[in-house]
């Protein structure tokens, strides 16, 4: 059993510093259960600051869950262009149909049944009920675990799976019933904001300084401990940057895997040279009138590296596989992964 601060006395000067030293943030402002939903699910794997500036264009362009539920996937997918985790998006756009059908366009103030909906987790359930609908629910994402885990000196591994229904079981306990929102928030804050992450926690200016173990045994900076991460498969590919006249030439990705079904730039596996590059297109058909090499680029996904050569390549004719597209609708209407983002940038004037 762990031992230290994850106790009732945390509560009191954690809501102090909270109070105090809380971020202003867009959703903090007015946290309706649609901004929570959408603010929370755009921060699994986002930092805040990269956040502000989508969720406010979002807010704008979908403000309602009934707005959404009637906005086309294209047009989610271009207020997500950049963000990453496209799954996300398209599980908020599901989401956000089945509350309309089943819950009149108004999120169910029930831990469990926020848990029905595509896309939401423990945590994000656990922040929906707590922040929107005042729930005493704990919300534990990767900075709580990361703050109990220092608090109570604790080196079990925070990706165990098994910790992390400990320290939610215990925080069940704990969180005040008065204020569940503001508790959950307190917590990821400190751990997103003084409890910081890599070795290099802020324990001067901590409320919490008084009860933390780690920092008491000197150990603070070496927890916590995570188990040890599989290394990532590397994907070589070679990008093409297809232009027939004016237009880019797009291609999408399959309905299932990576990425699933977004548009993209058109590749070929490995790292080919250009007279291979010629030599696969003219096997497709494609009549190359011009090619020339690109700088490469590496992407990194969770699971996977892509190592990608680039190559920009002018064709007469436009081969039907391909969707052809004047710059300007590829930057209004197109989202287009981040990882091709280094191959348009000879094309940046146009688009
Ligand atoms: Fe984290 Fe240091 Fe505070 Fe302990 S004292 S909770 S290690 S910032």
């Amino acid at each position: 059993m762990p031992r230290g601060g994850l106790s009732e006395a945390l509560i009191s000067p954690l809501l102090d510093w909270y109070d105090g030293a809380g971020r202003d943030l867009p959703w903090r402002a007015q946290p309706t259960p649609y901004r929570v939903w959408v603010s929370e699910i755009m921060l699994q794997q986002t930092r805040v600051e990269a956040v502000r500036a989508y969720f406010e264009r979002w807010m704008e362009a979908l403000p309602t869950i009934e707005a959404l539920s009637e906005a086309d996937e294209a047009v989610c997918l271009k207020l997500w262009e950049g963000l990453g985790y496209y799954s996300r998006v398209r599980s908020l756009h599901k989401a956000a149909k089945i509350v309309c059908a089943q819950y009149g366009g108004a999120l169910p103030a029930d831990y469990e049944a926020l848990l029905g909906l595509p896309g939401i987790g423990d945590y994000t359930a656990g922040a929906i009920a707590s922040i929107a609908f005042g729930l005493p629910q704990p919300a534990v994402d990767g900075n709580v675990l990361r703050v109990a885990a220092r608090l109570t000196a604790d080196e079990t591994p925070i990706t165990d799976l098994k910790y992390k229904k400990l320290i939610a079981r215990r925080l069940s306990d704990l969180i005040p019933h008065d204020r569940p929102g503001d508790f959950n928030q307190a917590l990821m804050e400190l751990g997103a904001t003084v409890c910081l992450p890599n070795g290099a926690p802020a324990c001067g200016v901590c409320p919490l300084r008084h009860l933390c173990a780690a920092l008491e045994d000197g150990t603070a900076s070496l927890l916590p401990k995570r188990a040890p991460k599989k290394p990532r498969r590397i994907e070589e590919r070679t990008v093409l940057l297809v232009r027939a006249g004016a237009l880019v030439g797009l291609s999408q990705r399959p309905e299932t895997g990576l990425l699933a079904g977004l548009w993209e730039l058109p590749a070929l596996a490995g790292h080919l040279t250009p007279s291979e590059v010629r030599q696969a297109l003219a096997a497709r058909g494609w009549q190359v009138d011009n090619l020339f090499s690109l700088r490469p680029a590496k992407h990194i996904f969770t699971h996977v590296e892509w190592h990608m050569t680039g190559y920009y390549v002018e064709l007469s004719g436009r081969p039907e596989e391909l969707q052809f597209v004047t710059p300007a609708a590829l930057r209004a209407n197109y989202a287009l992964p981040s990882a091709f983002r280094p191959f348009l940038s000879v094309i940046e004037e146009e688009i």
